[in-house]
Order: C-alpha cells, then structure tokens, then sequence
C-alpha cells in the first residue's frame, strides 16, 4: 500500500491541545519506520477542520488518492483528518469504495473491510463525529479479533507483531522471546522487586521495541500481562485464550501472581517503618522515626516522630495515613501521563538538538583534523615519490599520521556517544515519571523507599507538615507542569 502521512494543527482552541506539527511528522515517521509503511508523500497543514472545504492540501491529498497515487493514509489521529460530518462523509465513502484501503493512526487501523459498518454510521448518524463512528467500528473489528484469539494491537515485549495469508497476529520475539521463562523463574524464586527485575531484563540485554532501555513502570505491566501464558486481556474486553504461542505455562504464571501480590501487601510486617529514617525533624534536625501503638481495642496506630534525643523539640508526632497522603500528593506533582510525556519529549529532544551545535563543532574540527591528515599522507608520499625523503623517514612520519588517526576517531566516537547515552537518560527520567503515584501505592517497603530516594533533595517533617524538596530534574519539571501555557507545550 501507498500511504500520504497527513499532518495537521490549527490555531482554534479546538486543537490547543493536540500534538504540534513537527511532533506529528517525527513521531508518525517513525511509526511508519518501524510498520514499514511506504510513505510516498508528507502533508503538514496549519488549518482549521471544522468546516468543510477549507483545506487546499487536505482537497489535493483526497484528490490524489482518487487519481491512485496512494491508498492509504497515516495520521497521529483521526480527528486531524476531520472535524466535520461533510469530509469525514467522503473519507468513509471512500473507504467504503475500496479507494482508501486502510487508514492508521498511531492506536488503530481502519480498513475497507469494516466498510458496512462505517456506512451504517454514516445513514443513521450524521451529525455524530468522524472518531466516535470510527472507534464503534474499530471496537468491533478488535472484539471479533480477540474472539479469534488473535492480539488486536502492538505486540508487547517478547513478541513481535506478523502477518501471514491476511491474519495479522503475533509470535514470540526471535530476538529475546527465550530470556522471558528464564527472567521469570529468577523474579519466582529469588522473590526480585521490580528494580531488581528490570536491571536483571537490562543486564540480560532486553530492551525496548525502540532499542530504549527498559523503564520499571514497563516491567511491572509485563509481569501483570497474562498474555505470556497464552491469554489475551485487552482493554475491558472478556479474556480470552490466544491462538499465539505462550511464553510460560498458566501455572508459573498465576506463581507469578501470588509471588508478586505477596511482596506488594503494604505493611507485611505491621512493625515495620517504612518512613523511618528518611526525613529530618523541621524543628531541631534530628532523623525521623516510627513507632507502633496498639489502642484497647487491638487496633494498631503508626506514628512518626523525631526521635528528641536532643530534648523535646516540641515537633508533634504525625500518623502514617497524614504522613503516607502528604508524600502521594507531593509524587503527584512529577506524574506524567503518555500525552505530556511525549510531547515534552519531543520538544526537549528538539532543543537538545539544537543546543547539541558544541558537539557538531567539536566534530567538525575532528573531521578536519583527520581530513587534513590524510592530505599530509598525500604530500609524504609525493615528497617520498619525489625522493625527498628516505624509506625510514617515510615510515616513520606516516607512522605518526596513521596513529594520531585512530586517536582521532576514537574522540569522534566519544562524541556520538555522548549524545545517545544522554538521550537514553531523558528517556528513563520521564518513563520513571509515568505513573509514579500507582508504583508508590503498589510497591514494596524497599521500593517505596528506593522512589523517594530518587526523587528527593531533602524531607523535614515540621507540625504535622511535610517540607519536600526535590532534586533538579523533578524541580524543573514541576515549573513546566504549571507553567500558565501548559496548553501550548505542544504548539
Ligand atoms: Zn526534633
């Protein structure tokens, strides 16, 4: 198939929040990249899709498609098509004709095969939108998939997404598919939390569908994901069994479950302080500690205090549940969703691309020192030729260029790699930031301490009151996400 990737972003508060341009392109390419899709032509339109026939590229792109000069279309979403029942009418007649094929966004496929289906929608509900239509359709498509015991979307990790005699479904990953039975045992019986789990997959070499390093928020959905033994759980759709290989047998799967449920009940060992120790009286300095109180009625009550070996500070102790609701709310305050994250993404990646201008002179002026170099190789040997220097002389000199060469290259290198391995930080910076507050709440003892380690400068507990400072990366991106023009990161 032949796909136009159409763009599009307008100035109306309808699409404030939506991706910006540059992001639509980089992200769809990539998709397109990864799926090889054959791109023959990119639209990127700064329009208004509310009212019909007011995009001239939107008009050429359709009329192509008539002309067959492709037959698909890819855009970040269906909306960015249409946002009126006149255009997004031709798009579906379209597709019903079998004109357009398929169109793909980056979360679902619409093909000509539902095209009944889009006609319905389009005779009985003309005033509903283009995406509400298109998403009944594909939840259809997606129920009758899974019904036949075939993975309706991205393959997750260990598997890979094919296609054979039309069935799209998935099959282990040749790549790292013979790690996961391996990794699970050891996260079985050596009872791993999920950090010990992740830098185990990390060490092991897995890494994510685009080479990344593996986040701890993505390991811990790979080990609740039943589809490793064999069962489809998607959405709220009913479980059902798949028709791919399992990875693992249902018994070492639900031994997963029970080994990972048992390290995630809170408060296993009722005397067991998980605050302990981790943050600073506000009054006289001294650590924090936590002590238990058993009431008449046998009810037990947790409090923090300092420990006043200095005297009595006069700082009043304050229980877990004020204590435990101040630290979720401070947490909150880094948590990111998919949307933000991917927008500041690419907008930080952008400026790093264009702050990275230190790095592109350090490698011109290496480029030219080694092109400069194999110019003197040149002239020795003409000087050589020409007899105005010995054999050993020779020798000798070009000994010289050849080893400056290679220590060139080398710092050639260093810079490359700088700058990958400061993007693969970004990236687990912000993967660490996706749902922090429910990997707080389902953690263990140890994992609830290691989050607040991480994040953290400083705590000091002053009147029941938590002074939380965090550490730069956390800081900076907290004044982003309040920043007044938050709906315009993406602009
Ligand atoms: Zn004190």
């Amino acid at each position: 198939m032949k796909y136009f990737l159409y763009c599009r972003k307008s100035q109306e508060s309808e699409d404030r929040q939506s991706l910006s341009l540059p992001a639509q392109v980089t992200e769809m390419s990539e998709y397109a990249r990864n799926n090889s899709l054959n791109i023959v032509h990119v639209y990127i339109e700064s329009k208004s899709a509310r009212f019909p026939n007011k995009r001239l590229l939107f008009s050429e792109m359709i009329g192509k498609i008539q002309n067959g000069e492709a037959d698909a279309i890819l855009c970040y979403h269906t909306n960015r098509l249409s946002r009126n029942p006149e255009e997004a009418g031709k798009i579906m007649q379209m597709i019903s004709d079998g004109i357009i094929k398929e169109i793909r966004t980056a979360n679902e496929t619409i093909s000509w095969e539902n095209a009944n289906d889009i006609l319905l929608g389009v005779q009985f509900g003309t005033n509903s939108q283009f995406s509400k239509d298109l998403s009944r359709v594909t939840k259809r498509g997606t129920r009758e998939k899974i019904r036949r015991g075939e993975w309706p979307t991205l393959a997750p990790l260990f598997y890979i997404n094919y296609e054979d005699k039309g069935v799209k479904n998935i099959k282990p990953d040749p790549s790292n598919s013979q790690v996961y039975s391996n990794w699970i045992d050891k996260v079985i019986y050596q009872k791993l939390n999920i950090p010990e789990a992740v830098s185990l997959l990390n060490e092991l070499g897995v890494r994510s569908r685009k080479g990344k390093m593996l986040a701890n928020s993505t390991v811990h959905e790979v080990l609740r994901n039943p589809i490793y033994c064999g069962m489809i759980k998607y959405k709220d759709y009913e479980v059902t069994k798949g028709t791919f290989p399992a990875l693992i047998s249902e018994e070492k799967w639900n031994e997963l479950q029970i080994v990972l449920n048992d390290r995630t009940k809170p408060n296993k060992s009722k005397w067991n302080h998980k605050y302990k120790r981790i943050m600073r009286c506000g009054k006289c300095g001294l650590m924090v500690t936590g002590y238990t109180k058993v009431k008449k009625s046998g009810k037990a009550y947790t409090y923090y205090s300092c420990t006043k070996r200095n005297g009595d500070c006069g700082n009043p102790p304050i229980t877990e549940d004020k204590l435990e609701k101040q630290v979720l709310d401070n947490l909150s305050k880094i948590e990111l969703n998919r949307t933000i994250i991917d927008s500041l993404k690419t907008l930080i990646i952008e400026k790093l691309d264009k702050e990275s201008s230190f790095e592109v002179q350090k490698r011109k002026s290496i480029e030219s020192s080694i092109l400069m170099n194999s110019n003197k190789l040149d002239r020795l040997l003409h000087m050589r030729m020409d007899n105005e220097l010995t054999i050993d002389e020779y020798a000798s000199e070009k000994k010289k260029i050849l080893e400056e060469n290679v220590k060139l290259e080398e710092s050639r290198s260093a810079v490359v790699y700088n700058r990958t391995s400061l993007r693969n930080q970004l990236e687990l910076f912000f993967e660490s930031c996706l749902e922090i507050g429910k990997l707080f709440t389902n953690g263990t003892i140890e994992e609830k301490r290691a989050i607040i380690y991480e994040v953290t400068e400083s705590i000091s507990l002053e009147d029941e009151k938590l002074r939380w400072n965090f550490k730069k990366p956390y800081q900076s991106l907290i004044m982003i996400k309040n920043s007044p023009n938050q709906e315009e990161w993406g602009s």
